[in-house]
């Protein structure tokens, strides 16, 4: 299908201090549940030598997550190093410990921070992620953000219909004239353990009808192809808003995005059944062609477009979560 690998989320790690319920519902990530032991995950040279073997592959831009990826400890030492390939440097986060770490993430070279923020109304925020972190941390940690100038910070927005549609609204009024781009997302039947039925969406189409009762918006045009959002712009100049329509609109002709699990699977696709197993090369510390063919191997012969092709044949098929693969 003519795609390059542009971007690589790299997962640091599948823990997470939120439950989020349409991620990491707590039935099935509580006690029982077994995580990465930390033997298991790449060690950050390892993740620097991925990176490196992807440069020839068109590797442009690298976003860590996880889980939480601040749950790691020391990722600016990561950050440091990625920086130094090259590469664009992004981190996505739940953001409630950002503000402890934000200085030291500016001074190691980080681009840009993506937040994930549902809900500013208390109430709905804690019956979303399910744990007792209040949303004033999430908004210290993007404030933290602006000022060591980790930006264009954007948030992102799961909606999710009956939960939080409410929000949609409150979070454009809150972030507009900020210069953070809030980008509401249409919820995704990602992994197993979620619930996700096609009645639970949002459409792009119905955000914006409800938004345009209110706010005067205007399309801006798409700065590349590959851009997941559709943007939209407050015609008095206050700020944009975004929209990523994975469901009702999918883009999977212009995905240019890899993943890297915690513990070195690749994966070529989001709905993906399983990953390539990449281990053994990555540990090894063989010269790092080896492990750019191996991983050319892998992307060559890619022909996912699960979203495109969402149906009652694919939704039976095993999934991976999205803590695991790194959202
Ligand atoms: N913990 C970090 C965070 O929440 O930003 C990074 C990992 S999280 C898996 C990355 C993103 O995936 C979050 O913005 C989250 O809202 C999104 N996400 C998780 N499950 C989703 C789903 N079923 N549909 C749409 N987005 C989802
Ligand atoms: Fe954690 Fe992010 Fe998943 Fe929420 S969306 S449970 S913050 S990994
Ligand atoms: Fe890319 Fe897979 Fe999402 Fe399509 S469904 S946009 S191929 S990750």
């Amino acid at each position: 299908m003519g795609r390059e690998l542009r971007d690589l989320r790299v997962s640091v790690t599948d823990r997470c201090n939120f439950r989020c319920r349409y991620c990491m519902p707590r039935e099935r990530f509580g006690e029982g549940h077994t995580f990465l032991p930390r033997r298991a995950l790449l060690s950050f040279p390892e993740i620097h030598r991925f990176v490196l073997a992807c440069l020839p592959l068109g590797l442009k831009k690298v976003r860590i997550t996880g889980g939480e990826p601040l749950l790691r400890p020391g990722l600016d030492e990561l950050v440091s190093m990625l920086s130094e390939t090259g590469v664009e440097t992004a981190l996505t986060t739940n953001a409630s410990l950002l503000s402890r770490h934000a200085p030291e993430l500016a001074a190691s070279g980080l681009d840009r921070v993506t937040v994930s923020l549902d809900a500013l109304d208390p109430e709905i925020h804690s019956r979303m992620t399910d744990c007792s972190i209040p949303v004033e941390d999430v908004l210290e940690g993007i404030q933290s953000a602006i000022d060591n100038d980790l930006g264009p910070v954007k948030v992102n927005c799961v909606v999710q219909r009956g939960v939080n549609e409410s929000e949609v609204p409150a979070l454009v009024r809150k972030f507009r004239g900020t210069g953070v781009t809030v980008r509401f997302i249409e919820y995704m039947d990602v992994g197993r353990t979620n619930g996700w039925s096609r009645g639970q969406v949002v459409s792009t189409n119905d955000m914006l009808e409800y938004l345009m009762g209110e706010f005067e918006l205007v399309p801006v045009e798409p700065e590349s192809p590959s851009d997941v959002a559709t943007r939209w712009a407050h015609s008095d100049g206050s700020g944009e808003i975004g929209f990523i329509s994975s469901v009702s609109s999918p883009f999977c002709g212009d995905c240019v995005r890899a993943r890297l699990s915690a513990d070195g699977h690749l994966f070529t696709c989001l709905f993906a059944s399983g990953g390539h197993d990449l281990r053994a090369i990555i540990h090894e510390d063989s010269d790092t062609q080896v492990l750019t063919d191996a991983i050319a191997a892998v992307w060559r012969r890619r022909s996912d477009r699960y979203s495109e092709l969402r149906s009652s044949e694919t939704s039976s098929l095993p999934r991976i979560e999205m803590s695991y693969i790194g959202g």
